[in-house]
Formats: C-alpha cells, structure tokens, sequence
C-alpha cells in the first residue's frame, strides 16, 4: 500500500545565527518507499519538540550529531504501524519512536518501542511517561537526591520536565518546593497544578531577589533548566552541601557568543556545593522504574500533567519557536493527522 503514499516532512532549510525562524525551515512532500524485511510504516500521530532541538540546528559537535540542512528533522514521535514487515511489531499497534518531524515513518522494529495505551493516551509518552518526566526523576532521585524536608528550587518550573519535577519533589518528600516561570498565568499554575508552595516570576523581577525571599534559611536542590541568571541565584542561595542537577540552560540557547559562567561560582567551594551534569539517555534504564510509579501517581491523581498542542506538521516548527520562548504550559506536542 505505500508504494503509493506521500507524505510529508519538515527539512532543516539553513541554520540560524541566533533566534531561529519559519525561514530555517521547509516543508516538503517526498513518497514513502517500499518496507524492507524486519520494517514498520508508521503513521504518525503526534510528535514531541524539544528544547535540545536548537542546539542541533547548529553545526557544532554534542551529545546528538547536528540536523543536517536539506534534510528531514528528526526526534521523540508516537504513531500507529500501518503496514509491517516485522513479526514482533503488528500492524495496528501504537509505537513510539525517533523518526518525527514527518506524517509517515518508514522504521526498523528494532527502532520503535510498543506502548500501552489502555490507561494512558499515547502522547504520553512524549511527556510524563517519556524522556521528560524521566529526567525530572533522575534528576531528584539520582543527580541531585531530594532528601525528606529539603528545600528544592527548579525552574523553567511550569514547562514539561519542571512540571513534573515539582511534584516529584513533593512526592519525594521535600519540605518546600519553590518554582520559577514567566508570567503570571504559569506561576498560578505552579501552585494550583504542579506541587508547588512557592511561585517565583523571572519576568517580573531579578530571580536573586525573588529566591532569596522565597528561601531565607536557603536551598538543598536545584533542578536548572535555565542556566545563567538561575544559576547564580541558585548558587547564592545554596546551603551548605546543597545539590544541583545541571539540566539544561535554555537561557544560552540562542546565544550567538560564548556565555560567561556564574561570577559566583566560588561560593560552590565553601558551600561545598554538588554540581552536577546530566543526561536522560544514561539513565533509560530507570525507564521501567519510572514508568511503573509514574503509572500509579498518573492513575491515583498525584501526578498532575499539562500539554500544550498545535495542530499539524505545517505548525511543527513554530511550535519549537514557540517552546524556545516560552509559549508551552507542560508538554509542548504537535497533533498530526486527523
Ligand atoms: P520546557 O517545556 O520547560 O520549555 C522551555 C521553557 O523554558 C519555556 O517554556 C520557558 O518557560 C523557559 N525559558 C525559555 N527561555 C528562558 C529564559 N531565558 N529564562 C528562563 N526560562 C526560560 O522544556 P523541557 O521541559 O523540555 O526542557 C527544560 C530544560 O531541560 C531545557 O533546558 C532542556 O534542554 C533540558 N532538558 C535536558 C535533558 C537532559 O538530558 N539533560 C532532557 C530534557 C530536557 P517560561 O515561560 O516559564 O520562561
């Protein structure tokens, strides 16, 4: 039946130099070739945009190799395997996989994973039930352990790994929980939604300040999505022997020179700060772990989720435009098809 399908995808049309745009990408209609032995053609469904995607439309070396101009995009999509050359992978099952930033996915069965979608809805596992929620429980059990009564701050609070991480905090035990976001419709959310007790605004005012007030005896936990003016914030108000999980630094992200770390950094010696990177791909084997208590906190109604959707793969790229600049509320998805 594919042999005869289009489909369309979103191809990296230049790279930025700085805040990217609709014009550093195209969207373009290609036919779907025949499957091979051991192949599944997915349709997809809904695919994920994330804030690493930026740093790949650079050419410059990470953790993932950069997107390559005139090429599809690709990263997190869910869909449903409409043809199968594969015995372990049917037709008419729901997958996840890596090939988004199209309509139909030709996949080796090796490359998708079968998820369960009887108590949950597929996209979450874009979000709460995918790489996501899983940094935020790395992040708190294993980079940064949140310690029953600890004082946890995280940014970027109201986004898709923050809102989550929140609540975890919570569920881990901590004493208070003190988020940041921007503007004050995500910072009621944070209290009303997402577990926390306090709500910091970094748009209407210096963050310092702000956590200062909000932590007077300090913090134990930091979960940084942000980087730069959290960071320092985060480290002045460091107690001694505090943790910090490096996460991301989304305020650098579109940076177009070299960022200059924390000026405070020094205070992390005698503090004897615990600063600490990571990455969610080391810790997939948690995966079932996580899955399995986030399933019971997502079912018993203590794990609290938000998305935000745009509809259509043609609105794909404003949606990574939109999350760079704080357009999401929890997970930001792209619906396509129907
Ligand atoms: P989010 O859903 O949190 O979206 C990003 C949010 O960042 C925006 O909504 C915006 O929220 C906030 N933001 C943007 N610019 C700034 C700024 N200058 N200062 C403060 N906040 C800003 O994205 P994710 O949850 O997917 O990712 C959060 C962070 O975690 C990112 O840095 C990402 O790269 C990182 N990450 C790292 C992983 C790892 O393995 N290390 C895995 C997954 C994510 P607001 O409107 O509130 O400012």
């Amino acid at each position: 039946m594919q042999n005869n399908l289009t489909s369309r995808e979103i191809r990296l049309a230049g790279r930025p130099h700085g805040v990217p745009g609709p014009q550093h990408f195209e969207l373009v209609s290609e036919p779907v070739p025949a499957l091979a032995d051991g192949q599944v053609l997915v349709r997809n469904t809904w695919m994920s945009v994330d804030p690493y995607m930026r740093g790949r439309m650079d050419d410059t070396p990470s953790y993932l190799p950069p997107f390559q101009v005139g090429v599809a995009l690709d990263g997190g999509a869910v869909g449903e395997v409409v043809d199968s050359r594969s015995d372990i992978v049917p037709v008419g099952s729901t997958v996840s996989h890596f090939l988004g930033w199209r309509d139909h996915a030709v996949v080796d069965a090796a490359g998708v994973q079968v998820v369960d979608v009887t108590a949950v809805p597929p996209q979450a596992y874009l979000g709460p039930l995918g790489t996501t929620g899983l940094t935020a429980y790395a992040a708190l059990t294993e980079v940064a352990p949140v310690r029953a009564g600890d004082t946890v701050f995280v940014s970027a609070a109201a986004g898709a790994v923050g809102s989550v991480a929140g609540q975890v905090a919570r569920l881990l035990g901590a004493g208070t929980v003190i988020g940041s976001a921007g503007g004050p419709d995500k910072t009621k959310r944070l209290t009303t939604d997402f577990g926390f007790d306090v709500a910091l605004d970094h748009r209407a005012g210096p963050i310092a300040e702000q956590l200062t007030r909000a932590a007077p005896q300090g913090i134990d936990v930091y979960l940084d999505n942000v980087g730069g003016d959290h960071l320092t914030a985060a480290i002045g108000a460091a107690r001694p022997g505090a943790r910090f999980a490096l996460v991301g630094a989304i305020s650098s992200y579109n940076a177009t020179r070299p960022v200059s770390g924390p000026e405070n950094l020094f205070e992390a010696y005698w503090k004897e700060v615990t600063l600490r990177g990571m990455l969610v791909t080391s810790y997939f084997h948690r995966f079932p772990e996580w899955i399995e208590r986030a399933g019971g906190w997502l079912s018993d109604g203590s794990l609290q989720t938000a998305e935000t959707v745009v509809h259509g793969l043609e609105q794909a790229p404003a949606a990574l435009l939109g999350v760079l600049d704080g357009a999401n509320t929890g997970k930001m998805l792209v619906r396509l098809g129907d």
